[in-house]
């Protein structure tokens, strides 16, 4: 059981409260960590780190040289993999090959935006013979991260590192449910050779150290992953101090399957999209629009796939068979998920597997895969985030309606289509309201692609090079020669 403290210029720092929050492990209920409530005063801190680090240090290096220490803590990552990955399952929950999977891919961001860290340059404009314009491209300053729990140290690479690359340093704010390898991370920082108060992780509570961060005058810009009443109160805090802000907020994600298609492909990348990290993803796929001539047999492949996945512990199973899929994050959201299945009953959806605790698991908040049927366009479980392993089935007679159910939700984040006919696969692309779309293959794409949402889904742009834009400003340089 280890006493976290705040990391604050590159060292552990106690908080300015005295109040601790316990990390729990959600397979277990039993607490594992504490770390502190962090207060106004402890945020005040980690800015000024942050700032007199972005003045000073971090400033005076040269972008390769910047490179060289990303790529270092990228190496650093991958040679403590399993200990991090250890730490996520023990506080997330999620199963350990899972947290393997995501540690890796946090030190492929570092090593992918260490590759560009030396290649931020501008472009020169020809206004004539009288004039040299040429654009820079500088950091904001300070990045300020807001991050969920759903894959808590993934979600820092893919923030943290562009925002280093370009020359910001941050301050992040970990979820309250896990928060322990943002913290963690803080050691490989300092191990890498990172000059101090380039990253700073303030813990505690959203309405407390998140809101005195993302209010900051000191701040210069917030990246924000989680829900889209969070990411609304964000959006008002930015305006304050007029700050710019990318928002990623969840989604209702559609899959759309076609006739033609590959049935069995498509009932496999469906149940990956809802079951991966148990539907706690915000680009699951938790909607599934099918062809009504194809339901039966895809709903059929699906329900054998759903009952196959194995629930459990993501510590067990030592290699030979560990679990697809883990618990809830934590009690509340098990009560909210839990609502959920209730609700969809109530409004008349049917249960065709699932629909409560797993047999056999009497501790620990697990879910066990559930898919309804007979799910109306209006009902609460076909429009809002469910955050679980939760599968709403809705059917179509033709692609036009496909496109309406697809499209028929505020949200918009990424869709899979299903279809052997690249035409309509391209028709169908073009025509959902989502910032990525699959085909035939849920989650293609990587560190290197582009992702963000339309609608309430957010808007900004993360991962691939399409994130610089967020961590930079062009300033414009115009030379009159006389
Ligand atoms: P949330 O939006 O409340 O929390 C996300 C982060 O924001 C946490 O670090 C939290 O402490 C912080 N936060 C909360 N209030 C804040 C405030 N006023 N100012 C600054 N920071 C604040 O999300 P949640 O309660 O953890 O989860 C609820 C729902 O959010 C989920 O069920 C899901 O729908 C959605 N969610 C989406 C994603 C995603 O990847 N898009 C991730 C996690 C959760």
């Amino acid at each position: 059981m280890t006493d976290y403290q705040l990391f604050i210029n590159g060292a552990w720092q106690a908080s300015h409260g005295t109040e601790r929050i316990e990390a729990i492990d959600p397979a277990t209920e039993e607490v594992i960590a504490t770390f502190p409530r962090g207060t106004a005063a402890d945020v005040d801190d980690a800015v000024a780190a942050a700032r007199a680090a972005f003045a000073g240090p971090w400033s005076r290096l040269k972008p390769k040289e910047r490179a060289r220490l990303l790529y270092d803590l990228a190496r650093a990552i991958e040679r403590e993999a399993d200990v991090f990955a250890e730490l996520e399952t023990r506080d997330s929950g999620k199963p350990l090959p899972l947290s393997r999977k995501e540690t890796l891919s946090t030190a492929r961001y570092f090593e992918y935006y260490a590759g560009v860290a030396d290649k931020l340059h501008g472009e020169q404009i020809p206004l004539g013979p009288d004039y040299i314009d040429f654009t820079i491209r500088e950091p904001l300053g300070i990045s300020a991260q807001i991050v969920p729990w759903n894959m808590p140290l993934n979600m820092i690479g893919r923030g943290v590192a562009p925002a280093l690359a370009a020359g910001n340093t941050v301050v992040v704010k970990p979820a309250e449910q896990t928060s322990l390898t943002a913290l963690k991370l803080g050691e490989l920082f300092q191990l890498a050779g990172f000059p101090a108060g380039v990253y700073n992780v303030v813990t505690g509570y959203g309405p407390e150290a998140g809101e005195a961060l993302t209010t900051h005058p000191d701040i210069d810009g917030i990246t924000f992953t989680g829900s889209v009443e969070t990411g609304r109160r964000i959006m008002r805090a930015a305006a304050v101090h007029i700050k710019p802000v990318v928002l990623e907020l969840g989604g209702k994600s559609p899959h759309v399957i076609f006739a033609d298609a590959d049935l069995d492909l498509a009932a496999a990348e469906v149940a990956k999209g809802i079951y991966s990290n148990a539907g706690q993803i915000c680009s699951a796929g938790s909607r599934l629009i099918v062809d009504e001539r194809i339901r039966e047999p895809l709903l059929e492949r699906v329900v054998a796939r759903s009952r196959a996945v194995r629930v459990g512990p993501g510590l067990e199973g030592a290699g030979q068979s560990w679990p697809d899929m883990g618990p809830l994050v934590s009690a509340e959201h098990y009560e909210r998920v839990m609502g959920y299945i209730d609700a969809g009953r109530q409004e008349g959806a049917r249960v065709i597997t699932g629909g409560g605790r797993p047999d056999g698991l009497s501790r620990g908040y697990f879910v066990a895969p559930t898919v309804f049927d007979e799910v109306g366009m209006n009902m609460r479980i076909a429009q809002e985030e469910i955050f679980g392993p939760v599968l709403a089935t809705l059917t179509f007679r033709d692609e036009e309606e496909a496109l309406a159910i697809a499209n028929g939700t505020k949200y918009g984040l990424v869709a899979g289509i299903f279809t052997n006919d690249i035409n309509r696969a391209l028709r169908l692309a073009a025509g959902i309201r989502a910032g990525q779309i699959y085909v035939n293959e849920y989650y293609a794409g990587g560190e290197e692609t582009p992702f963000g949402g339309t609608k309430q889904s957010g808007f900004g742009r993360e991962k691939g090079l399409a994130t610089l834009q967020s961590y930079t400003q062009i300033k414009n340089i115009a030379i009159r020669v006389r």
